[in-house]
C-alpha cells in the first residue's frame, strides 16, 4: 500500500518553521497592526512597512518563497507539500504576502517559471521572486461575463512594421493592479479562431504605461482591496512580450488556474482552522445555565459539521495536489477542492460568528473581516456553478463512456 500520511521529515520540518515564523513573528505584528487601527481596517502605508519589514525575516528565517525551485530563490517545495504550509501561512491575515506566495503573485510566478522565455524569466520572473516589484493577472471585462472568457473583448492588433501590438479594451477587478510592476494581460488577437478558446493571447506589459489607465480601487464588501478598473486605450507592447505564444492564452489561463485555485484552497484552509479555533474558544468560556455554552448539542453539531467539512477540505486538496504533482488528470478534482473550500469557509465563519454572538457582530473580533473578504472565495477563480457545471459535465460523461462514474469521482479504487 503507498497511502502515507505521514510527512517527509524535511517537509515536516519548514512546516513547523513556517508555523514558528507566522507565531512569532508575524502574528504580533499584526495584532499590533490591528491595535492601532481605527474602524477595524490600518492604514495601507503601515501594512506594507510591516509586510517588508517581515519579508527580510522570513528569508532569514529560510522560509521565502516555500513553493519555488531552490535555483529561483526558494525553498524547493513541491505542490503536495506546499499544502501544509499555506495553510499555516494562511492561519495569519499577511503571512503569504509576507512569503511571497500571495495572489495573484503565485500565480503569476508559476506561470512564467512554466511559459516564459529565459529572457523574459529574467526580466519579470526574478525580479516578482526578489520582491522588487508585484504583479497582476488582468482578464475580467466589465462589459461581458468573466466566466466565460471566449467573450473577451479587449482587442489586441499586430502593427507589423513596428512589431508591436496595439491594446484597446477595458477591465476590472485586477488585483494588485496599483503600484503593479508588471501585467499579465489576456487579450484577443484572433477573433475568428477555431476553437474559439484559440482566440486569445497572454501579454507582459510593463507598468505603469502609457495606454494603461487605473480608474479607480473598486470599493468592495471587503473595502478597497486593490481590484482595479483598468482603461486600455492604444497600448504598446512588443511582439517579444508575448507569453506562452500567440492564441495560448486560455490555455494559459486554465493552466494558472489549476494550481493556483489549490494555492487560494490551501489558504482558505488556515482561515477555517483559526475560525473553528475561535469558536470553540469562546464556546469553552462562554456560561449559561449553569454550564459552558460548549455543552449545548446544538453548538456542538456547529463544531461536528465543522470539523467533518474542513477534514473534507483538507483530503480533498491534498488528493487533488497529489494529482497535479503526479501529472495525472487533476481538473474536476480542482473543481471539488474549490467549491468545497470556499463553501466551506463561508460557512464556518458565519458558525463562529453565531456562536459569539453580538460580539460576532463587532469589530472586535476577526470574524466579521474574515466573513467579508470570504465571501468572494465563491465568486473568484470560477464561480461556484462553474465549478458544478464541469463537475456535472464529467459525471455525465464517464457514465457515458463506461457505465459507471468511478473516474469523475476521484478515480479511486473505491
Ligand atoms: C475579490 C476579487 C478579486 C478578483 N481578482 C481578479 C484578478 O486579479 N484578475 C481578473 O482577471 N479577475 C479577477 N476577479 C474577477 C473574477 O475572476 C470574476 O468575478 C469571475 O470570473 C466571475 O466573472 P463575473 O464577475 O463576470 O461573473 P459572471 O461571469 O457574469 O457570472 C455571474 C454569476 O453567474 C453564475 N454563473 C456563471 N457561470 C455559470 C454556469 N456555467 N452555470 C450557472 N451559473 C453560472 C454564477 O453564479 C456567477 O457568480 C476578481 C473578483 C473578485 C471578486
Amino acid at each position: 500500500m503507498a497511502i502515507d500520511f505521514t510527512l517527509p521529515p524535511d517537509v515536516e520540518a519548514v512546516r513547523a518553521r513556517v508555523r514558528d515564523f507566522m507565531d512569532s513573528e508575524v502574528r504580533p505584528a499584526e495584532e499590533k497592526l490591528y491595535a492601532n487601527a481605527s474602524g477595524g481596517e490600518p492604514d495601507r502605508r503601515e501594512v506594507v512597512g510591516m509586510i517588508l519589514e517581515l519579508r527580510q525575516r522570513a528569508k532569514d528565517w529560510g522560509v521565502w518563497l516555500p513553493h519555488m525551485p531552490t535555483e529561483w530563490g526558494g525553498v524547493g517545495l513541491g505542490i503536495t507539500a506546499m499544502a501544509f504550509v499555506a495553510a499555516e501561512s494562511a492561519r495569519t491575515n499577511f503571512g503569504p504576502f509576507v512569503l511571497n506566495a500571495q495572489a495573484p503573485d503565485e500565480g503569476n510566478q508559476h506561470t512564467l517559471l512554466h511559459h516564459a522565455t529565459p529572457d523574459q524569466q529574467e526580466r519579470y520572473l526574478r525580479p516578482l521572486l526578489e520582491g522588487r516589484v508585484r504583479s497582476c493577472f488582468a482578464m475580467t471585462e466589465p462589459e461581458v461575463a468573466g466566466s466565460d472568457p471566449t467573450g473577451i473583448r479587449t482587442a489586441a492588433v499586430l502593427d507589423e512594421a513596428a512589431g508591436e501590438w496595439v491594446i484597446n479594451g477595458h477591465k476590472w477587478f485586477i488585483s494588485g493592479a496599483r503600484g503593479a510592476g508588471f501585467a499579465i494581460l489576456i487579450a484577443k488577437t484572433d477573433p475568428d479562431a477555431d476553437p474559439p478558446q484559440a482566440s486569445n493571447t497572454a501579454f507582459l506589459v510593463d507598468l505603469p504605461a502609457d495606454g494603461w489607465e487605473v480608474v479607480r480601487d473598486v470599493e468592495t464588501m471587503a473595502g478597497r482591496g486593490n481590484h482595479c478598473e483598468i482603461r486600455i486605450t492604444d497600448l504598446r507592447v512588443p511582439d517579444a512580450n508575448v507569453l506562452g505564444g500567440r492564441g495560448n492564452g486560455h490555455l494559459l489561463g486554465q493552466a494558472r488556474l489549476g494550481p493556483a485555485r489549490l494555492a487560494h484552497c490551501m489558504r482558505w484552509i488556515g482561515q477555517v482552522e483559526t475560525a473553528l479555533e475561535l469558536l470553540v474558544a469562546r464556546a469553552e468560556e462562554r456560561q449559561l445555565h449553569g454550564q459552558p455554552l460548549a455543552e449545548k448539542q446544538a453548538i456542538q453539531w456547529m463544531m461536528a459539521d465543522s470539523a467533518m467539512e474542513l477534514y473534507a477540505a483538507k483530503l480533498m486538496v491534498l488528493h487533488a495536489a497529489y494529482k497535479i504533482e503526479h501529472d495525472l488528470p487533476f481538473r474536476q478534482e480542482v473543481s471539488f477542492a474549490k467549491h468545497h473550500v470556499a463553501n466551506t469557509l463561508w460557512r464556518v465563519v458565519d458558525r463562529a460568528i453565531q456562536v459569539h454572538g453580538a460580539l460576532g457582530y463587532s469589530t472586535d473580533t476577526p470574524l466579521e473581516r474574515m466573513l467579508r473578504h470570504a465571501r468572494s472565495a465563491r465568486l473568484v477563480d470560477g464561480a461556484d456553478e462553474v465549478h458544478q457545471a464541469l463537475i456535472a459535465r464529467n459525471v455525465r460523461r464517464a457514465y457515458a463512456e463506461t457505465g459507471s462514474i468511478r473516474s469523475a469521482t476521484g478515480d479511486l479504487e473505491l
